[in-house]
Parts: C-alpha cells; structure tokens; sequence
C-alpha cells in the first residue's frame, strides 16, 4: 500500500493526526488558530512552563553558556550545571546516582536497551508507555506482559518464565499516562526480591507532583531504576534515571540514545536545577492541584460519568473512534482543548478523551468545562 492509500485509510478509520501550532500560552489558555482554548491536553500541570521568575533566572545561564550545548555529553557538551542537577535529583529521589538524558523517550529506550538483552526477561504491565516498549523491542530480550496491576498474574508469568533466564526485570509506571493509576508498589517490591528480578518505575507523571513533597511515589520503596521527566511537572524538556553508581557509569558507557545525541542546552539544565531548588516553593501550586483534582472528581461522580483517574490524569472512555472524535470536535468547538485518544496510543476498542488537570485552572472554569462535557458526551453516544 502507498502512504497516501495508508493516509486514506487512517482518514477512513479515524485514525488520522494532525499538528496543530500553538500561537501563545498563558495559564491554563492555549491560543491555536487565533481561538482560546482552555488547556486540558498539556503536562504543565503546576503551570511553571511560563514561571516570571524562572524565565529571568534562566538569564544568566544564557549569558553564562550561549545557547547549544554544541555536543554530546561525551564529546564537548557536559557542563556542570548538568552535573549539579544530577547530583540534586539524585538526593531528591533518593538514590545515589542520577544521569539526564535529553528526554523521557530517550532515557527509556537507552536505559533498558543497556540493561537488558538476549538472554533476559523483561516483564511489564499491559499499559506501559509506548518509550518503555520501544526499548523492550530493541533490547533483543523475551518479555512477557502482565495484566496491568494484576500482581497474581506477574507470579505466575515470572515462575513460568524467569527460570534458565540471566536478569530479569519488572517495568511499570508509577502513575500510568493514560489510566491514571498506580500500581501496588510494596507488592512489586516483595515480588522483585522473591523472584531475583529488578524493578523499573516509569514516574514522568508523579515526579514533582505526587509524593512527599513531589518527590515521586517510588522514593522510599527499593526500586533500582527510577525514571522521571522534566518535560511535564517541571515545564521544561529533558528526562533522568536515578540509579546506583554502577548502573550510572554502566549507562554512560552503554546507553546509545544519551551517547550518541546532543545534549540538551545548558539553560535548559538551569531551569530544570532552579525548579528543584525551589520544590518547596510549590507547595501551594501542589496544594492547589489537589484541590482541583478533588473538585473535579466530585462533579464527575455527581454527573454520573464513569472516568479514571484519582490523580491530575484523567480519561473518559468512549463508545467507539467517532464517539470520541465527536466528543472531542465538539469541546473543542466549545472552547476547550481535548484530543481523542486512539491507536496506537491505546488499544482498539480502548479510546477516549484524556485530560489534565493543572494548579492553574480555576473552579469556575472547571466545573463549566465538566458541564459541558457531560452534556456533549451525553448527547454524541448512541
Ligand atoms: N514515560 C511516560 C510514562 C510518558 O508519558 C512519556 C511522555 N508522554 C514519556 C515517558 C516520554 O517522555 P518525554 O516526553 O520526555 O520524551
């Protein structure tokens, strides 16, 4: 098939994207094709992308270091602002060690294709992120998918499967991009120990978000691989894995996606390192999210919609691909911007529209928004 008889296809099923710019942000208000939309599709969930403060600090790091990094960290583009940064989160996770790479995609693909191989197991929930695939995909090691959260399952694939196998690895998120729930951490603990196996914790969408003081949900629990995200809470780009001091020197030297890559600019590294200095600071913004989080929740199960997500992640399934393009269509024709979710990003027969809730939405907006999406949900469904 041609890609334009492919592209025809896609249109037929639904299933065709496109890019849509951005012309400004401020706040929760996203402004595409000179209309306002109010912003329920971005990660900028403390709102700190468009920060007074930390657009004037990273000033000086401009001054300081220009623009590009000019290489790859290996080759001429390392400075040490990157390593301040490692050395922070390392401490704010709670691990020894920490290396940035230049984005969650990046860090899951290099972490588990260094790690893992021919020869090892790589057991992971049913709906890890499409990065995490990836990576198990280039790895060349087996795996096995374990129904999500289903920890009954996960014993028995790794008494079935771990035996006769070098390493083997568990993977999950600790707050799924797409469900919007997390798994039973201290289970996947004593399972890891039982069956000799390591874990790996996916936090793009806790870190600075949920934990004591947004340290994650992973800090304190004996995971050996944690990967978190400066592109979502932090309002910025970037990505790191916290990890021992072998497993830090072993991705330096094993990791294609960090060595052979630009790294990302310094100024970049500054506002990631000023955000975690000020993680204190956030507290109110966290608050704030929690209490919008609570809002929302109450007003859905007053609606009497069936939505997940106990967090800032939500999602409404649909009935079917239209369903949710209409939806979709229509909240966005009602001033709101919400994508329809469909495959690949989630299995058939599994779309819906997601959302998320930010510091910065206010209860007016919001609960206009949930009115208006329940009656056009309502009104598309057969
Ligand atoms: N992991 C998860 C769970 C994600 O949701 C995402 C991005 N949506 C990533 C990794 C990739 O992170 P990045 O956008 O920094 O590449």
């Amino acid at each position: 098939m041609s890609f334009s008889e492919s592209l025809q296809n896609l249109k037929q099923h639904g299933l065709f994207r496109e890019l849509k710019p951005i012309q400004s942000r401020h706040h929760a208000r996203t402004i595409i094709n000179g209309q306002s939309y109010l912003d329920l599709a971005s990660n900028d969930y403390l709102g700190l992308s468009r920060h007074p403060e930390l657009m004037e600090g990273v000033k000086q790091a401009l001054d300081d270091w220009g623009f590009g990094a000019t290489g790859s960290r290996l080759l001429g583009g390392d400075y040490d602002v990157t390593h301040q940064l490692q050395q922070k989160m390392a401490a704010f996770v709670g691990t020894s060690h920490c290396l940035v790479f230049n984005s969650g995609y990046q860090a899951n693909v290099g972490l588990i294709t260094s790690i893992a191989g021919p020869g090892d197991i790589i057991f992971a929930d049913k709906y890890v992120h499409a990065s995490l695939l990836d990576g198990i995909r280039l790895s060349g090691a087996s795996w096995k998918r374990f129904r999500h959260h289903d920890m009954d399952h996960l014993r028995q694939l790794l008494t079935r499967y771990r035996s006769g196998k070098k390493k083997a690895y568990i993977l999950t998120e600790s707050l799924f991009s797409m469900h919007a729930d997390t798994p039973p951490l201290d289970q996947l603990v004593d399972i890891k120990r039982s069956f000799d196996a390591e874990l790996i914790v996916d936090e793009a969408h806790a870190m600075g978000v949920l934990g004591p003081d947004g340290r994650g949900l992973s800090v304190g629990h004996d995971v050996d691989w944690v990967v978190g995200t400066f592109g979502k809470a932090w309002g910025s780009s970037g990505a790191f894995v916290a990890c021992s001091e072998a497993g830090y020197h072993w991705l330096i030297n094993s990791a294609r996606s960090f060595i052979y890559s630009t790294a990302l600019p310094p100024m970049i590294m500054a506002w990631n390192e000023a955000v975690l200095d000020r993680m204190s600071d956030w507290a109110a913004l966290r608050s704030q999210l929690a209490e919008n989080v609570r809002q929302v929740r109450d007003q859905f199960s007053a609606a009497g919609l069936d939505v997940w997500g106990d967090h800032h992640i939500g999602f409404l399934p649909c009935e079917s691909v239209d369903h949710c393009c209409a939806v979709a269509d229509q909240m966005q024709a009602k001033g709101y911007w919400m994508v329809p979710i469909r495959q690949p990003t989630v299995p058939a027969g599994q779309e819906g529209l997601r959302w998320s809730i930010h510091a910065h939405h206010r209860a007016d907006e919001l609960e206009e928004w949930i009115d208006d999406l329940r009656t056009v949900y309502q009104s598309t469904s057969r």
